[in-house]
């Protein structure tokens, strides 16, 4: 491990970005507070990313020239999103170092790969089933006996993708109205809470871990996440020793989050991993001593990991679109930049759209319970 490669000019590190989306962004601010310059290659896609980076590649994933170019700009490359053709990582990889290897970005982008990794590790998760037609998706429903949820095996995210069944349908109509497509069907779990860790992992095996935190949703999508979650040290523990566990098994490089389910009587079971910085992570920019993004980094440039100490108690609120009460119109920020220990963060979209994340607040506060009191008000005042 060397620190050497940090500022001398002619070694300039230029860390390339996969994924021009919002996490691209923040991950391209922390590179450029440490004077690391980046490049994003946004895949086409629209990129709020673009506009904090130095260079941008604006083509699709797929594109040899983009590879090519990529490779020429970037010293060393990370990931943003997790539904990228591992083709185009493993192509990245030839050229530069990767972080985390496609291997890792290739459990995690598939629900059946993620689900087999987990069991064959031992790691508590939900109960399932690999299901890929009509006949499978009856024996998998007889076996769960109950209700549960059939998720797509690729690109799902933030509940898309995904059909809640009661446990006695037909088979026949359950996969006509879910469209088919290679699936893994879960039990049902009457979770009493969802919480989440971050856990960095570095080339030489050292691990730290962040605070749980604990996060409640909206029509799918997260919707505030609290920290420190509130649950029994015990449990906090063993959440961050099982997000540990997944970050050696994977032999994992970088930031990786861990989403989890508490039950009543606190056990965990995992729900899924992502492979990059989360949305649950943000309050980290604000509430720790080093962010989950700056962290990224200091793992692709072989920089030592940072402390992830939580240095005040936060909520983070996510600013969804249905906030904007036209598509180009913000909401009135008074409130939120008056209320004291509030941070606000925007992604630049141009367009409030459905449930888009637009940004994110932080509250930082001594007591969560009022904080919460906070978030709600401000929710209020822009949804009514
Ligand atoms: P996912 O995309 O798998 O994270 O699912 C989105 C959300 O759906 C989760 O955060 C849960 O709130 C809910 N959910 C997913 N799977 C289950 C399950 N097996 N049992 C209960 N709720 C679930």
């Amino acid at each position: 491990m060397s620190a050497s490669v940090f500022f001398p000019l002619d070694k300039q590190q230029v860390v390339g970005v996969i994924g021009g989306g919002q996490l691209g962004r923040m991950l391209a601010l922390a590179a450029r507070r440490m004077g690391v310059r980046s490049v994003i290659w946004t895949g086409g896609l629209e990129a709020p990313a673009v506009e904090c980076a130095d260079e941008v590649i604006d083509l699709p994933f797929d594109s040899a020239e983009a590879l090519e170019q990529f490779c020429a700009i970037a010293t060393v490359a990370t990931v943003e999103f997790e539904n990228i053709p591992l083709k185009t990582l493993e192509g990245v990889r030839k050229c530069i170092g990767i972080f985390p290897s496609p291997e890792a970005v290739g459990i995690c982008q598939n629900r059946e790969r993620e689900k087999n990794f987990l069991k064959e590790n031992d790691i508590p998760c939900t109960e399932f089933r690999v299901v890929e037609d009509v006949d499978s998706l009856a024996k998998a429903m007889a076996e769960i006996g109950g209700a549960g949820v059939l998720k797509t095996a690729s690109f799902g995210y933030d509940g898309k993708g995904q059909l809640k069944i009661e446990g006695g349908e037909d088979p026949a109509d359950v996969w006509k109205r879910f469209g088919g497509g290679r699936a893994v069907l879960e039990a049902w779990v009457p979770f009493e809470k969802e919480i989440s860790v971050m856990v960095v992992r570095n080339s030489d095996g050292e691990i730290k871990t962040y605070d749980p935190a604990e996060n409640r949703h909206r029509e799918h999508v997260l919707d505030v996440s609290i920290i420190p979650a509130r649950i029994s040290e015990k449990t906090a523990s063993k959440a961050q020793e099982i997000a540990g566990q997944i970050a050696e098994a994977m032999d994992y490089q970088g930031i990786l989050g861990v989403e989890f389910f508490v039950n009543e009587d606190s056990s965990l079971l995992v729900n899924e991993m992502a492979p990059r910085p989360h949305n649950s992570g943000h309050h980290t920019l604000d509430a720790c001593a080093t962010s989950q993004f700056e962290q990224q980094l200091r793992v692709a440039l072989d920089l030592p990991l940072g402390s992830t100490k939580l240095l005040s108690p936060c909520v983070m609120l996510n600013l969804l679109a249905d906030f904007w009460p036209d598509e180009t119109e913000p909401p009135d920020w008074t409130s939120l930049l008056g209320t004291e220990g509030a941070v606000l963060h925007l992604y630049g979209k141009r367009r409030a759209k459905e449930l888009r994340k637009m940004g994110h607040a932080t509250l930082l506060g001594d007591d969560v319970e009022e904080l919460l009191t906070d978030v709600r008000m401000l929710k209020d005042s822009w949804l009514e």
